[in-house]
């Protein structure tokens, strides 16, 4: 039996000497008498005979002891035996047989002495296979049988087995009791105990493997052990736990610097790239120092790590809009999911404390998990500074904790921007002529509504005629209208960035009824004169109707009805009386609080000083002191304060700062901050040379942003040059000069035209400062935003000139003539390239061809961030140097007065000074990202103190110990 051969019961009846006594006791019974032969290797072995064949009716039992069952079910008998042939026996009879039969009989008891013959249970007649002829052992002519029976036992602990020889001459030689197992084995990772075949030959028994050590169940595990002992239709099976493999049917822990995550059929896998596994068993690998694995990333994704800052972050403001772009970080750090998390901004006027913001900003697509790398930042305050932080992320840079480092920010200040258009319009008290009309504030206002405009016309009449009427309050009772008569109205809002734009059209009818009083019971004398009344009314109205016709016609912006109460702005060159539009805008100072020290220049109407004010409840600053000379006209008066009305609507960091004005006595003053180092022009004569090219291109940065600044709020300059730029200690250019009304007169370079005027934009026989003036302006007085672009460009010349005379002494006919036939200023000496094309640019002769000043000021941005673009020039000159300090007075510079920068990572920084190679050794020396880098080009032998303006107010500085190169 190839098959598991387990539990003999019986042994080898041959080898009864030893077991004899033991468990197998067999008794005798009648003729079977034990005798020792030689078996086929001449081995004398013990058997049990009989051989009565020469008598009839023979009944001869030979019985075995007691055979426990031992839970076998089916026991198999193998008997060997030898049989003589009857044939061959001489003088046998009928008698003579040559088949045994085989008994059992089932039993708890172990020791029955005597068992009745009816008792056992035949299991079958055994026939020989092969008998012999003669009792010749030497000749081996005995041949030994071997037949196995099988029989069920299953109702009792053991049983007895029993021989009948019924007159056969017969040995048993051995009798084998056995029952048949399913062998222990392990398959699919189960493992399936050795268990007892079924008690018949078909029966199947089911058995459920359990898990080898380290694994787990994928599906309950099961075999059946056949009849036979072999196993079969195995189901399901176990997988190896994490950190564990198949290895030939158990499951091995993963060696070092292999892992395995789930359970399952495949083996133990290398560690991705970046991470590795120092002990046996590992369910993942652990990342390389600096590297990281996110939540969701599969165990058999290579280790990463967070993307480095986004790059050049550059950002245009439109109005109350910020268009932020950047481009990717440089480095990934080993993924795809590189997004912008955050996006935030902090805003914060002047000195004031940075703060978060409002809730009602929008981030066009959105603030937060941008994929994009652009976002429109919209609802803004106007005219604010913002800082905006676009910081990079990706799946690791939480885990990372990586913070700032990925985050790059830049700072924007708004533009003012008009209201927003007020969305709907309702009319009540409808009469005949009349009607109310009232509706809600605009959505944005953007600032503070100074007043709305009613705009209004008769349907039929569309716009070829309107009226305007101007109201502090959200309603307005218009009156002397038609009756029966269909009107259109439009309301737009101001503030003090300009008016919005018109509401859509709402259309109201007036009144259909002329009599609504008249019912019954009123007698015909009354109607009589009533209709008589009426029709003198309708006459009068008539006739006003048509004179308020012709009136509107040529007076398109007829004021009907201003209501008081509310602030208004007034421009201060329409209004007839500039007290009123003064204190709109402008601080009535007390002249006690006001210290004057010393002449500081001249101005038109008079001296111009400096000084101190020390306002209640504020520090003392250094003012500005222009006064009105005694003896002056109205006319004097209007202008020197229509130029405090003016200043004082604005507010921006490159435009003079108004404090306030005395008009309640004599004399009239107007007070600004104090610009320490004068006009422009003058200082850069003063210290001609001594900048480096960026710090020129700082000051013209202020400029622009300031022009910016002002043609947002649509407001034209007429005479931008570099003597109307203040400069103060740190180097901040500031717009000043709004004289507008004066026609320029007060400017010593305005000269007379020799054209006429044929546009109304300035009052006839005004002068025009012909050498910074557009030719489209100085031809016939078309002064727009364009032209102060021009301007701008003559003002860049003179800045990188240091204070050159443009066009230098050529007469003022000869240069309107030279721009006329294309000639334009050329490059001053050391200029870069970049900044004369951009003059030429403001210089072109079609006004829609020059640059706008929001073009201007990135352009200028970029130069400052990539000051490389700025190397190339077309002459030669010694570099320009940095102030020394130390004779009479010290002279600040600052390389950006007023604009935050964009943080330098130590990468870019080295990059823009050519120094790459020194990244490692910097990081080495643990300079971080977070150190900010500038350069300064420092002239050699010279002391220099830096002084830092933080972000949170330009009045705290951090002052550095000085240099010296
Ligand atoms: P104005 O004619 O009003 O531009 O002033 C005449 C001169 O006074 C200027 O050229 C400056 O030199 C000086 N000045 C005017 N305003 C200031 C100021 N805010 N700070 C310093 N100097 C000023």
């Amino acid at each position: 039996i190839t098959f598991a051969l387990v539990n003999v019961l019986a042994i080898a009846i041959g080898d009864i000497s030893k077991y004899r006594n033991a468990n197998l006791n067999v008794c005798l019974h009648f003729q079977w008498e034990e005798v020792s032969i030689m078996d086929e290797k001449n081995i004398p072995i013990r058997t049990y005979q009989v051989c009565n064949v020469l008598e009839p009716s023979q009944n001869n039992w030979l019985r075995t002891d007691w055979i426990p069952r031992s839970g076998a079910q089916r026991v198999y008998v193998e008997v060997k035996f030898t049989l003589r042939d009857c044939n061959s026996l001489p003088g046998v009879t009928g008698t003579c047989k040559e088949t045994f039969n085989l008994y059992y009989h089932e039993s708890n008891d172990d020791r029955e002495s005597y068992i009745k013959e009816s008792s056992f249970i035949k299991v079958d007649t055994v026939a020989a296979d092969e008998s012999f002829t003669q009792v010749d052992v030497g000749d081996r002519i005995m041949k030994l049988n071997t037949e196995v029976r099988d029989v069920k036992v299953t109702t009792r602990k053991g049983f007895y087995l029993a021989f009948q020889d019924v007159g056969a001459c017969i040995a048993l030689v051995s009798v084998r009791v056995f029952y048949k197992t399913c062998p222990l084995t392990i398959r699919n990772l189960a493992t399936f105990p050795d268990t007892v075949t079924g008690a018949d030959t078909s029966s199947l028994v089911e058995v459920r493997g359990s898990c080898v050590n380290q694994s787990e169940e994928r599906e309950e595990p099961k075999m059946y052990c056949g009849a036979d002992g072999e196993w079969l239709v195995p189901i399901g099976g176990c997988l190896c736990n994490p950190g564990y493999e198949d290895k030939g049917g158990a499951c091995k822990a993963c060696t070092a610097g292999f892992y395995k995550a789930k359970s399952s059929d495949v083996g133990c896998s290398k560690c991705p790239p970046h991470s590795h596994s120092l002990r046996d068993g590992a369910t993942v690998c652990d990342c390389h120092s600096g590297y990281y694995r996110a939540d969701t990333d599969p165990p058999a994704m290579a280790c990463t790590q967070p993307p480095s800052a986004p790059q050049q972050l550059i950002s245009v403001v439109n109005k109350t809009s910020v268009v932020l772009e950047w481009s990717p970080p440089r480095r990934l750090g080993g993924r795809s999911d590189t997004k912008y998390p955050r996006l935030g901004s902090d805003s914060g006027s002047g000195s004031q404390l940075c703060l978060p913001c409002g809730s009602d900003v929008v981030f066009s697509p959105g603030q937060t998990d941008l994929k994009a790398t652009r976002v429109v930042v919209s609802e803004l305050r106007a005219h604010t500074h913002y800082t905006f932080i676009v910081q990079a992320g990706n799946g690791v840079s939480q885990i990372s904790g990586a913070g700032t480092a990925q985050s790059v920010s830049v700072t924007v200040t708004t533009n003012q921007a008009a209201p927003s258009p007020v969305s709907s319009i309702q009319a009540t008290d409808v009469t005949r002529h009349s009607l109310s009309l009232s509706w809600q504030q605009p959505d944005r206002p953007n600032g503070v509504i100074l007043e709305y405009e009613v705009k209004f016309y008769e349907k039929d009449q569309r716009e070829r005629s309107y009226r305007i009427m101007r109201t502090f309050s959200r309603s307005v009772d218009v009156t002397g209208l038609n009756p029966l008569t269909v009107y259109v109205f439009h309301v737009r809002a101001r503030t003090a960035a300009g008016y919005g734009e018109f509401s859509a059209s709402f259309e109201f009818s007036t009144n259909s009824d002329p009599f609504p009083l008249i019912g019954e019971g009123v007698n015909s004398a009354f109607l009589l004169l009533s209709v008589s009344g009426v029709g003198i009314l309708l006459l009068i109205s008539a006739a006003v109707f048509i004179i308020s016709r012709r009136y509107t016609h040529t007076n398109m912006h007829t004021l009907l009805s201003i209501e008081p109460g509310v602030k208004i702005y007034v421009d201060p060159f329409t209004y007839e009386d500039p007290d009123q539009a003064i204190h709109e805008f402008a601080k009535e100072i007390d002249v006690s609080s006001i210290h004057i020290e010393r002449v500081i220049g001249m101005g038109e109407f008079g001296e111009v000083c400096s000084g101190r004010l020390r306002l209640q409840g504020k520090r003392e600053i250094y003012v500005a002191i222009k006064s009105l000379k005694a003896g002056y006209s109205d006319k004097q008066r209007r202008d020197f304060l229509s130029e405090a009305s003016i200043m004082g609507q604005f507010d921006h960091p490159n435009i003079i700062r108004l404090e306030g004005v005395v008009t309640r006595c004599k004399p009239l003053m107007i007070i600004t901050e104090y610009m320490e180092n004068g006009s422009l022009d003058a200082f850069l004569r003063k210290h001609d040379g001594q900048f480096t090219v960026i710090q020129l291109v700082g000051m013209l940065r202020g400029i622009a942003s300031g022009m910016k600044y002002l043609s947002d709020m649509s407001y034209v300059h007429r005479d931008l040059a570099a003597r109307n730029i203040l400069v103060n200690s740190n180097l901040v250019c500031k717009v000043s000069d709004f004289g507008l009304s004066r026609v320029l007169e007060d400017d010593p370079e305005a000269a007379y035209t020799t054209r006429e005027a044929t546009g109304t934009y300035l009052s006839p026989g005004g002068k025009i400062p012909i050498r910074w003036t557009a030719p489209e302006a100085i031809a016939y007085r078309k002064f727009t935003t364009a032209s102060d672009v021009w301007s701008y460009g003559i003002v860049m010349w003179e800045v990188v000139s240091y204070g050159e005379r443009p066009y230098w002494d050529m007469n003022n006919q000869d240069v309107i003539k030279a721009i006329e036939e294309g000639y334009r200023l050329p490059a001053p000496m050391d200029c870069p390239v970049v900044l004369h094309q951009l003059m030429l640019d403001c210089w072109e002769r079609e006004r829609a061809e020059r640059p706008t000043f929001s073009q201007i000021l990135n352009m200028l941005d970029k130069l400052i961030r990539n000051p490389g673009t700025l190397r190339r020039t077309g002459g030669e000159r010694p570099t320009a140097t940095m102030l020394e300090s130390g004779v009479g007075s010290e002279v600040c510079v600052s390389v950006v007065p007023e604009v935050c920068m964009p943080e330098w990572s130590v990468c870019e920084w080295l990059q823009s000074i050519g120094l790459e190679r020194y990244r490692d050794t910097l990081a080495a020396a643990g300079y971080t990202n977070s150190t900010v880098f500038r350069t300064f080009c420092l002239s050699p032998r010279t002391h220099t103190t830096f002084l830092v303006n933080g972000i949170l107010g330009k009045d705290e500085r951090l002052q550095f110990p000085g240099v010296n190169t």
